[in-house]
């Protein structure tokens, strides 16, 4: 029993370093052989997708097992449909949301890569694309990916925390080109001015290159021009806490402002959830007196409940998220931050596991599966 465990995390940790390899390669690719860049980059995504279904099991990532038809499938087309494929078993069988915007800049990425594999093979290539527009598909499909491993997969991705920060920081580096990106399309993004459309800077490129879309009480959409990276701005938050050190009132609501601007004091999380639950003591209006009012993320899954009612909004003082709805879950009495319809019908981040759990065990994979061009069914 311990062997076979061992082997199964061996495995994990060979599929994940495989996984960072390719993302490292495609870096050192994206200023002179953009192509291959697009090629690694997207065998890296599908890798990670690969080992997040076996983290839950084993048997989610083997593809089908009547490889037989497999083998006479062009390399190409076998890819795109294992992203496809990982990509419902993440969402249905996981029960995980992936982000629209993530799924499609996946596929996106995937059809790029088949095009580039399928020209180099008949000796066609017509894949143009400038070097630019290459690192910022990169980018965009990192920041995706990036923001997967380190978000709602951290727990699962966190002994390799430091090596995907290495990575980050390298592709954050080809700023240059982006700048460059920038200079090409300004006109167009003049001609969005004159449009009436507000450019505000966009949050991953830092470029003012995002046309403003769609407000919500939690923040404002937009669209990046450069980098292509839809995202939304949430809306500032300007309380104030007092220092526990010095005393003085310092803007907390903000990622990476771990000290206090006047003393230097360390504030950590744990700081930050103590001096929130003095200071908001109170949830929204659907909490009744007495009753919890601090919510354990779904965003970032802190250990402890690190989801505080300020400014008028539900804020996890860990991951910085808010906007999001509170409720005790109906299944596991827990109060929770999450999508309400999702909570209701389904479950909750807390009792999801359990959750999932009979829902695998009604429905072994046999049963689970879409059959498309004509392919055998798993
Ligand atoms: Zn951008
Ligand atoms: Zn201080
Ligand atoms: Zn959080
Ligand atoms: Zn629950």
């Amino acid at each position: 029993m311990e062997q076979e465990r061992r082997t199964k995390e061996e495995l994990f940790d060979a599929l994940v370093h495989n996984a960072l390899g390719f993302v490292n390669t495609s870096i050192d690719h994206l200023q002179h052989k953009p192509k291959n860049a697009i090629v690694d980059l997207y065998t890296a995504i599908e890798l990670f997708l690969k080992a997040r279904l076996m983290k839950e099991h084993w048997t989610l990532m083997l593809s089908k097992p009547e490889t037989g038809d497999l083998q006479n499938l062009a390399v190409g087309d076998f890819l795109s449909v294992y992203l496809d494929d990982a990509l419902k078993r993440i969402q249905s069988i996981l029960g995980e949301k992936i982000d629209k915007d993530a799924s499609e800049n996946f596929k996106a990425l995937g059809e790029h890569r088949n095009q580039i594999v399928h020209f180099a093979h008949s000796g066609m290539d017509n894949s143009s694309k400038t070097q630019a527009g290459v690192i910022v598909e990169a980018w965009a499909s990192w920041h995706y990916l990036h923001a997967l491993l380190t978000g709602p997969w951290e727990g699962i991705f966190q002994p390799y925390a430091a090596e995907l920060q290495v990575l980050n920081q390298r592709m954050m580096r080809q700023g240059e080109f982006i700048k460059a990106r920038f200079e090409i399309l300004k006109p167009q993004i003049e001609i969005q001015t004159m449009k009436g459309n507000k450019i505000v800077p966009c949050g991953h490129c830092l470029m003012p290159a995002a046309i403003e879309g769609e407000t919500h009480a939690w923040g404002t959409d937009y669209a990046c021009m450069v980098c292509g990276v839809d995202d939304t701005a949430l809306a500032e938050c300007n309380e104030e806490l007092p220092c526990p050190e010095c005393g003085t009132p310092f803007k907390f609501f903000q990622q990476g402002n771990s000290t206090c601007p006047n003393c230097s004091h360390e504030i950590t999380t744990d700081i930050l959830i103590d001096l929130c639950t003095k200071h908001f003591p109170e949830g929204d209006g659907w909490c009744e007196d007495g009753q919890v009012h601090i919510a354990s993320c779904h965003n970032c899954q802190h250990a402890q409940p690190s989801v505080f009612f300020i400014d008028g909004m539900w804020s996890c003082v860990s991951c910085f998220d808010r906007g999001w709805g509170a409720v005790a879950c109906s299944r596991c009495d827990e109060f929770v931050t999450g999508d309400m319809e999702r909570i209701k019908y389904f479950a909750c981040h807390k009792c999801e596991p359990q959750v999932r759990e009979q829902i695998l065990r009604m429905a072994e994979p046999s049963a689970s599966t879409t059959s498309e061009g004509g392919e055998p069914a798993l």
